[in-house]
């Protein structure tokens, strides 16, 4: 219901939009399973968990020179009945034409060609993405020369290879990958808004995810060395398009000595580094935690828009003034900025989490807020004509006009003649008064003072 109203568009699993994808398709026992390993190496990273389907596809991030795409296994079981035959062959062609931009179609030199090979390219050479015809277990020459006659499916790209000794891999992944943009990922986001999802293991971020996205969510990471630390997904709310960037569910295998906590941390570091906004999530029952407010800081220091999300409002006994009590708690342990967004939402029950979002945008939006030179002034001078910075050494300490500076983060210029005798307190003024005149909640403002 609610997913209908806001019009939530959503794309395959934790993928990003534009993450280029790569499907595997072809008939059982080809050797289909052997090469996604191959490809991903010890990189074997997303395994989507479909309930009641044992094995229907894999998907993993595979990296070929720096490059990064998705790899998807159709894999899939086909019973034996040609009819079921059929549909389940058109189903995993459907499926590989969805969401791949790109098509892998195995086949075997071993067995030589079928009539279900022949039935599969038939759907596939109607599809508009590309296609490369790859001939696996030409384990060696005598294969090559047999293997030519699947030149007669009429592929353009043709490649022979052997998964199991990885031969032939090399040209084939040049290929592909040659069709991969540089960055296209991150020109499509480019202008967006990011709002990354950060919060302490339990709090609540996948259940918070799951609510958003309207379906279960299950992404295991073992991965070796470093790749996503994040994932990127982009969504459309309230006719808007933005991107939700979340740690959750990636869970590093840890070797002995390694610390898992470390990692999240990292993690929700990086998150922030990639967003605009952060989505901080609480435990109601829990508060704040020295963790918390470490990442609190360190995103006001890099100039990060927040909101403050806490969640599982649903456990706390509410009297009249609950909500207020707490908010007034919270904004004393997040001084001094504190000017921040608070909002009691229940990820279980679905309550308010559409407005977290809309709050999100909000900050976005006072985030880019430029104000004009000459409102500003106007509306400054006066505050600073009614109080006066202190006087140092006996001599009157003027403020004489105001710049905003043409920075990401708002930040502002006092141009005075002591811009070096202006102290804290008296910074802590002007800020109050532009956020009194001006909306700037949930964003750091930056104030310098500089000579005239
Ligand atoms: P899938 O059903 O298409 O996923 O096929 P599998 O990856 O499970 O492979 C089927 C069989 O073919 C397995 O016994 C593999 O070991 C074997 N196989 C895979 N690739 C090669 C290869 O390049 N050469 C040879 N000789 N056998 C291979
Ligand atoms: P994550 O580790 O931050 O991703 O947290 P999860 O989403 O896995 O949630 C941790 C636990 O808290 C799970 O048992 C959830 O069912 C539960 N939980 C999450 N959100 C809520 C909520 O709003 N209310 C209640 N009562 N439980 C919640």
């Amino acid at each position: 219901m609610l997913e209908e109203i806001f019009k939530i568009r959503k794309y395959p699993l934790g993928f990003t939009s534009m993450a280029f994808t790569v499907a595997i398709v072809g008939r059982p026992n080809v050797g289909k399973s052997t090469f996604f390993n191959r490809l991903l190496e010890q990189r074997k990273a997303i395994v989507e968990d479909t309930p009641g389907v044992t094995r229907d596809r894999q998907y993993g991030i595979a990296d070929w020179n720096g490059k990064n795409f998705y790899v998807i296994d159709t894999g899939g079981f086909v019973p034996d009945s040609e009819d079921v035959f059929e549909t389940e062959i058109r189903k995993q062609v459907q499926v590989a034409v969805n969401e791949a931009s790109a098509i892998l179609f195995v086949v075997d030199a071993a067995t030589g060609m079928t009539d279900l090979d022949d039935a599969m390219a038939d759907v596939l050479r109607r599809s508009t993405k590309p296609v490369f015809l790859v001939v696996n277990k030409v384990d060696n020459n005598e294969r090559l020369l047999e293997a030519s006659e699947f030149y007669s499916l009429g592929f353009e790209k043709v490649f022979f290879i052997s998964a199991i000794s990885g031969s032939g891999t090399g040209d084939l992944l040049d290929e592909v990958t040659g069709l991969i943009e540089e960055d296209s990922e991150f020109e499509e986001e480019q202008g967006l808004p990011k709002f990354a999802i950060i919060g302490q293991p339990n709090v609540g971020k996948s259940s918070l995810l799951n609510a958003l996205i309207g379906e279960e969510r299950t992404i295991v990471s073992d991965i070796a060395g470093t790749t996503r630390d994040t994932i990127h997904t982009r969504y459309k709310l309230f006719q808007k398009d933005f991107v939700l960037i979340d740690t959750a569910g990636i869970r590093r295998k840890a070797k002995v000595h390694e610390d898992l906590e470390f990692y999240s941390v990292i993690r929700a570091i990086k998150a922030l580094d990639e967003a605009d906004v952060c989505l901080l999530i609480l435990d109601a029952e829990k508060g704040i935690t020295a963790q918390d407010l470490t990442i609190y800081s360190l995103a006001a220091k890099k100039g990060k828009g927040l909101v403050v999300l806490v969640n599982k409002w649903d456990l706390v006994a509410k009297e009249t003034n609950t909500a207020k009590e707490y908010e007034k708690e919270l904004k004393q342990r997040m001084a001094p900025f504190n000017d921040v967004p608070i909002l009691f939402i229940s990820a279980k029950e679905k309550t308010r989490i559409f407005k977290g979002i809309e709050v999100g945008l909000e900050v976005y939006e006072n985030r880019k807020r430029k104000i004009p030179t000459a409102q500003l002034n106007d509306i400054m001078l006066k505050a600073i004509e009614s109080y006066h910075p202190p006087v140092v050494r006996g001599n009157p300490v003027k403020i004489k006009y105001i710049t905003q500076l043409p920075t990401v983060v708002p930040s502002f210029a006092f141009f005075s003649n002591f811009p070096d005798d202006i102290k804290t307190p008296y910074k802590n003024y002007l800020e109050n008064k532009l956020r009194e005149n001006f909306n700037f909640t949930g964003v750091p403002v930056r104030i310098f003072f500089r000579k005239k």
